[in-house]
């Protein structure tokens, strides 16, 4: 039988076990996967800890990149043998074989490979609804992107670039930022000892930026309000150092008639259509060398425990693949 994680309780990265598990044939609308490689993310961290409620017991994990073994009687697009990718729920990537509902898949491009796909499906999404769909990035804008050395944000950062912006992104040390800057960083800033809304404006001449892309939350929010031009967009989509404290709303008309966002890649990618015009966007993007895709970490799926202990004390960079 093969193994996936599971979890009875949420807690630290003790709550997740490799068991054995029964995985029978797709019903009509699914399909059956065998993974290949899983994609590692910050939300699994908020699912194990609660801060995402599951029921449980539940597996985890929103992404992997595998072959399709059997797909259910209702599904036309798919065969078995197809190569395949996917990023959100419902959860349960953090296994070796899965069914899942056939809509969420995407067939991957021959040039992209499982390692690849599974470290950028989420995470390029991602950036995806963020500077495509949420705030429309255009050449001549300047942003500011936070934890710009991470997973989402070394693809975002380059995109960003590749769309003509003046990239501004922030690091807690000096390998992140040197790693931010091969990647589409115009400018670094080092959020743990320096005023980062100072810098950002002492960088944009005093104007602002026109949208922050902030997934850090509790410790950057107020400082990404700060860093705004007048009505510029803040965009909180996570919570890597918390969730963001209840706020008052007549503070986005006092700092310059803001706009505030709290998006889900979920949402954006909901309708069929959606998902597949985004994936068809980062798949144009990665396979025009625009973004280059880095996975910086690889461990066991069975020892996911490892690589969200390391997550949550910030050793990674770019991307990271579990292998079932
Ligand atoms: P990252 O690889 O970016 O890892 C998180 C990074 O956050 C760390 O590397 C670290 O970078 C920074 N950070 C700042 N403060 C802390 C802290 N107290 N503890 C831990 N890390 C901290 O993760 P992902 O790319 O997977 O995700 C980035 C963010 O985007 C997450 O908040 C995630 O939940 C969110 N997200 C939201 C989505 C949505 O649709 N809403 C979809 C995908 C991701 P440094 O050391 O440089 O500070």
């Amino acid at each position: 039988m093969p193994f996936a994680i599971r979890m009875r309780q949420v807690g630290g990265p003790e709550v997740m076990s490799w068991e054995e598990v029964e995985v029978g044939d797709p019903a009509p609308t699914e399909a059956r996967v065998r993974h290949a490689a899983v994609g590692l993310n910050y939300i699994d961290i908020y699912h194990r800890t609660g801060l995402y409620p599951l029921p449980l017991p539940s597996g985890l994990g929103l992404e992997a990149a595998g072959v399709v073994e059997a797909v259910g009687s209702a599904v036309t697009d798919l065969r078995p043998g197809d190569r395949v990718a996917y990023a959100g729920g419902p959860v349960g990537a953090y296994s070796q074989v899965r069914c899942l509902p056939a809509d969420r898949l995407l067939k991957l491009p021959a040039a992209i490979d499982f390692r690849t796909a599974a470290a950028m499906m989420l995470q390029g999404l991602t950036s995806a609804y963020l500077l495509r769909r949420t705030c429309r990035v255009e050449a001549g804008d300047a942003v500011l992107i936070h934890a710009a050395a991470g997973g989402v944000g070394l693809i975002a950062c380059q995109w960003a670039k590749a769309l003509g912006a003046t990239v501004i992104g922030t690091v807690s040390n000096d390998a992140k930022a040197a790693l931010a800057t091969a990647h589409g960083c115009d400018h670094v800033i080092h959020y743990t000892r320096e005023d980062f809304a100072r810098r950002v404006r002492e960088i944009t001449g005093g104007a602002g930026v026109r949208v922050v892309y902030d997934g850090v939350g509790k410790d950057t929010f107020a400082g990404s309000l700060d860093s705004l031009q007048t009505c510029g967009m803040l965009v909180s989509f996570g919570n890597a150092s918390g969730p963001v404290p209840p706020f008052d709303p007549l503070l986005l008309s006092q700092k310059g008639s803001l706009f505030l966002t709290r998006p889900t890649l979920m949402h954006y990618t909901a309708k069929r259509a959606d998902l597949v015009a985004l994936g068809s966007e980062l798949f144009d993007v990665v396979g025009a060398g625009k973004v280059r895709i880095e996975v910086n970490q690889t461990y066991p799926l069975a020892d996911v425990a490892s690589a969200h202990r390391d997550l949550e004390a910030r050793k990674h960079t770019g991307s990271t693949v579990l292998l079932p």
